[in-house]
């Protein structure tokens, strides 16, 4: 445990993790100071809880804070590299995560820590709830919940499950994964970690405190995460396409099932009938969080009964409404090329079914690489926003193309083109920004457009 009570504390940064943080420490009688660069005026609802007797020092950082302090503590978006903060590890003053703060006031309850590049979300929420079928569980972290909100609340669970970023895993000292997990590894965050290196480093630092009773899991397709998972004490187990292998979760490329090899009997066969899991990147999802859930000793019942009810998380391939036939989609969280091509993938090709609306604000990349994956399954696009125009150069005659502007306009366009059996997508490959204020407002928009038709 940690000793705060008439403790200098610093905490940097004051988004929803920072605000708990310092109400935590508050509550532990430490004497807080809250630091953020932006003013007041930009931080209004973390301002708003962070309660009284904490002081403040916003619009910039001021050095002295940070060596005068006996401990500080980072938000998830700050970056260790922070030269105030650089300079305080130099004079020796403890710099740690909120998620290390917290965890080190945690009862010794089991935790499952999950990192990766992409599908932390679809995968802490899914592991949650498949533990949740017969036991008490937290889930949060980088997903809702701050952890130290969890330890504020004094509430008892059963098991933590919670969602890491590398941003917070830098910041990690002692924190020790009961499980750990590590999805995938994709040059993501560079500008942040400079090299594909620190950030694999970064997440390493989630295996390194883990011991022999703890358990380590990886994507078997991605060597990078296998091998960090294996740099620490705790026992491999892996996911992933292919043949079974000894304590495993596999899937066949077919999809549909998959399959556990957990302990030493034969390997369990759980079946995903989910629409909420649709498409190859949720398998993966699924095995992970399977895999999580039943290392941590979830009957096999519960994690199959907990796979049929999952309902997915909004905007990710989040179904909306069934009409006439036609199911519609809201992807609004696919806010770049790679997520759209995940989330196009998901539906089979064949025939042509998807009503397909792209177009936000563009990110610079080409949107060619979405090409090959229209044949047989695009049957339309509209194109919406001020990336129009290179929407249309650059998919060319890979499927019809309308630009038809806003999505109000996309909406009622697809409700006259889809027919029985199609898929309108929204799934736009772009930001937000320049029709909305953020990719959920997007998606709250699509779907109220879309209960709205007749
Ligand atoms: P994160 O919390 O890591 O951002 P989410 O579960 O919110 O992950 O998924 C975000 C997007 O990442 C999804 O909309 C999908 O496009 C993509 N994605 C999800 N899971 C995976 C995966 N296992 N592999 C590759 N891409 C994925």
């Amino acid at each position: 445990s940690l000793r705060l009570a008439g403790q200098r504390v610093l905490v940097v940064g004051l988004a929803r993790s920072g605000a708990a943080a310092a109400r935590l420490a508050r509550a532990r009688g430490a004497r807080v100071t809250v630091t953020d660069r932006r003013a007041a005026t930009e931080l209004a609802p973390a301002l708003g809880e962070l309660g009284d007797g904490v002081e403040l020092a916003l619009g910039g950082h001021d050095p002295a804070d940070f060596t005068g302090a006996d401990l500080v503590v980072v938000s998830p978006g700050v970056p260790l590299t922070l030269p105030e903060l650089q300079e305080a590890r130099r004079q020796g003053v403890p710099v740690l995560a909120e998620v290390e703060l917290s965890a080190r006031l945690l009862p010794p309850w089991p935790i499952v820590g999950i990192t990766g590049t992409n599908g932390k979300s679809t995968t802490t929420a899914l592991a949650g709830e498949l533990l949740a079928r017969d036991r008490r569980v937290f889930v949060g972290g980088n997903l809702g919940t701050p952890l130290a909100e969890l330890v504020l609340s004094g509430r008892q669970v059963d098991a933590v499950v919670l969602e890491l970023s590398s941003y917070q895993l830098e910041g990690i000292e002692r924190f020790r994964p009961t499980v750990a997990a590590l999805l995938n590894i994709t040059p993501d965050h560079l500008e942040r970690h400079r090299d594909l290196e620190g950030y694999a480093l970064a997440k390493a630092r989630l295996f390194a405190n883990q011991q022999p009773g703890d358990w380590a899991v990886a994507n078997a397709g991605d060597p990078r995460a296998v091998a960090l998972a294996g740099s620490g004490r705790g026992r491999l187990a892996t996911f992933g396409f292919g043949p079974p292998a000894p304590r495993a979760a596999r899937a066949p490329e077919a999809g549909g099932e998959l399959a556990l090899a957990c302990g030493d009997g034969p390997p369990e066969r759980y079946v995903l009938r989910s629409r909420a899991l649709r498409g190859r990147h949720n398998v993966e999802n699924a095995m992970a969080a399977a895999l999580c859930a039943r290392l941590l000793g979830a009957p096999g019942r519960e994690v199959q009964a907990g796979l049929d009810a999952f309902q997915g998380l909004p905007h990710r391939l989040e179904l909306v409404r069934e009409r006439d036939g036609v199911e519609w989609v809201n992807d609004s969280k696919a806010t770049n090329v790679d997520s759209t091509a995940v989330g196009l993938a998901a539906f089979p090709a064949g025939q042509p079914r998807v009503v397909l609306i792209l177009g936000g604000r563009g990110k610079r990349a080409p949107y060619a690489p979405l090409r090959p994956l229209f044949p047989g399954r695009v049957k339309v696009v509209l194109t919406i926003g001020e990336d129009a125009p290179a929407l249309a150069r650059e998919l060319d005659g890979a499927a019809p193309l309308e630009a038809v502007g806003t999505l109000a306009a996309a909406v009622e366009r697809a409700a006259a083109l889809g027919a029985p059996g199609d898929v309108v997508l929204l799934s736009p490959a772009c930001a937000s920004f320049d029709q909305f204020r953020s990719y959920e407002h997007r998606g709250e928009c699509f779907r109220q457009l879309v209960e709205a038709l007749p």
